[in-house]
């Protein structure tokens, strides 16, 4: 049996191995948080366009500044204003942050360290040539990178398209997900269920995991535990660049997922990974799509979507895949697992400057209420079969 890592290595090389280069839409800046950039984005001139105050005080040339020494102010410059009066030896001209340096003067002496009386402004100090000053062209120039294709766009990133005037990009497709669940006691969450029957939050958890990851859900709705009702809806799920089932993939008579994909076609690439909860997962290859089988319950649902299907859903939107997110933690109670797995435990993670981790009592995989209330899924070795309270622990955050 895989470990989740070779599980996951397995999910990356083989969805690579099937995307081919993504196809790429124009989209609004405001509309590319997200987004993965399909375009090289170049400065449109020199950053800062101009020599730039970065205080506010007095521009003026250094050689004329020291302790005790007082300049006459001939003007004023704020921000977006075109500066048109030199600094000549003797003056200075008052600068607010953000605006251009005058010609005559290499540097900002702050306002808190003059004192001002009439058009005399006296310095408590020298400053240095370059003092609260960005040269022109300092963070780039203009027609230089700024931002390159394969590039997830964040605030950071969609700012800097912003700066350089990238009002429209090129952002590749959201791949088209498709979402299956599975089971004859599931019926459609928004109604009223039997007594024996269950509601569907798998398809909603994956939808807004999906989502989440900037792909398109496309929800296919419940499939019955038959050949028939399966073999319809995953024709339908095939057409999607990814299908994601949920159920039905483990041993049980009714678990029918795996011989409906194989008349697809399909090529399981691993059908169990040593994890708890999640260890009848299902990857495989069908006619060039990858397919996941989700287990139904519904805490495992979620732990192999976050392992398994995430770095797909990343390879698919035309990013690399970003390894598992861990953080550490110390545990503050004993525990005690089954060896051999790798167990992803609902858990709760108080921040700060010493991170800590406390299990959360559930009643195993269908706790989706236990699962609701966790922040974090705590990481257990398969190595150990028991941590001491104080030891340093994995937790991966959600
Ligand atoms: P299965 O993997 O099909 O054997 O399902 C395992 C458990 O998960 C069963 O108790 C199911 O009732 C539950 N389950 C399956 N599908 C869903 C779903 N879509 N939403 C919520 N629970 C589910
Ligand atoms: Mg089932």
């Amino acid at each position: 049996m895989f470990s989740y890592q070779q599980a996951r290595e397995l999910v990356i090389l083989r969805t690579t191995a099937l995307s081919r280069e993504a196809q790429t839409e124009s989209i609004s800046l405001l509309k590319a948080l997200g987004r993965i950039l399909a375009q090289e984005i170049l400065t449109d001139r020199d950053y800062p366009p101009f020599d730039r105050s970065i205080r506010d005080g007095y521009a003026v040339s250094a050689v004329d500044t020291q302790p005790g020494a007082t300049l006459r102010c001939v003007g004023e410059l704020k921000a977006g204003d075109t500066p048109c009066m030199r600094v000549e030896p003797g003056t200075c001209i008052q600068i607010m942050t953000g605006a251009a340096l005058p010609e005559g003067a290499d540097a900002v002496i702050m306002i808190e360290h003059t004192q001002r009386s009439g058009d005399a402004v006296t310095l408590d100090r020298a400053v240095p040539p370059g003092q609260h000053v960005v040269p022109r062209g300092s963070e780039q120039s203009a027609g230089k990178t700024v931002l390159v294709k394969g590039t997830r766009l964040g605030f950071a990133q969609v700012a800097a398209a912003a700066q350089v005037g990238a009002a429209q990009i090129a952002a590749y497709r959201k791949p088209r997900v498709a979402i299956l669940s599975t089971g004859d006691e599931v019926v459609e969450f928004a109604s009223t269920p039997g007594p024996f029957q269950i509601r569907n939050s798998n398809s909603v958890s994956l939808a807004a995991k999906v989502t989440g990851l900037h792909a398109e859900a496309i929800l296919l709705g419940n499939a019955k535990d038959t050949h028939d009702d399966l073999r319809a809806k995953i024709s339908a799920g095939l057409a999607a660049d990814a299908l994601v089932l949920s159920g039905g993939v483990s041993a049980g008579k009714y678990d029918l997922v795996e011989p409906v994909l194989r008349e697809f076609g399909a090529e399981t690439v691993f059908d169990a990974v040593a994890i708890r909860p999640g260890k009848p997962v299902v990857f495989a290859v069908c006619q060039g799509k990858p397919v996941f089988g989700l287990p139904g319950n519904p805490v495992s649902t979620m732990v192999t979507c976050d392992l398994f299907v995430r770095p797909a859903m990343e390879i698919l939107s035309g990013a690399a895949p970003t390894p598992v997110p861990f953080l550490e933690a110390v545990l503050t109670e004993r525990m005690q697992e089954k060896p051999g797995l790798t167990h992803f435990l609902p858990a709760f993670l108080e921040f700060g400057d010493h991170p800590r981790v406390t299990p959360l009592r559930w009643q195993g995989s269908g706790d989706v209420i236990a699962m609701s209330g966790a922040n974090c899924l705590l990481v257990i070795p398969p190595d150990r079969e028991t941590i001491d309270a104080g030891e340093r622990v994995h937790v991966l955050p959600r």
